[in-house]
């Protein structure tokens, strides 16, 4: 039996894509059983995994909807470039702006 491939989100951009903070989190978001943007019921073919957090010494794995990890993307997608030398060099050559477009546009389809 093969499952539908999910989305993978790629481990060095987990970092750029911002989540709420944890105390404000109820239990089922903050372990994943609940889109932890927008509080949708997950299961294991619709949750986008969002790595593993460590949040003073509490380990917590985030999951969300597509929808909600696309808008997060586009955000930290956004947000990168007034942070990035290389973006303000020459975007074309940031290979982490190229990454979180590739996120988005997979996120899409
Ligand atoms: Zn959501
Ligand atoms: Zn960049």
């Amino acid at each position: 039996m093969t499952t539908r491939a999910l989305v993978d989100i790629p481990v060095d951009l987990l970092p750029l894509i911002l989540l709420p903070p944890l105390e404000v989190l109820s239990d089922a978001r903050a372990r994943g059983a609940e889109c932890v943007w927008g509080g949708e019921p997950l299961s294991t073919a619709t949750a986008i995994d969002l790595g593993e957090r460590d949040t003073d010494g509490e380990h917590w794995f985030p999951r969300a909807c597509r929808r909600c990890t696309l808008h997060a993307v586009h955000t930290a997608r956004n947000a990168h470039p007034g942070r990035c030398e290389q973006c303000v060099d020459d975007a074309s050559l940031c290979e982490t702006r190229r990454a979180l477009h590739a996120l988005a546009l997979e996120l899409r389809r």
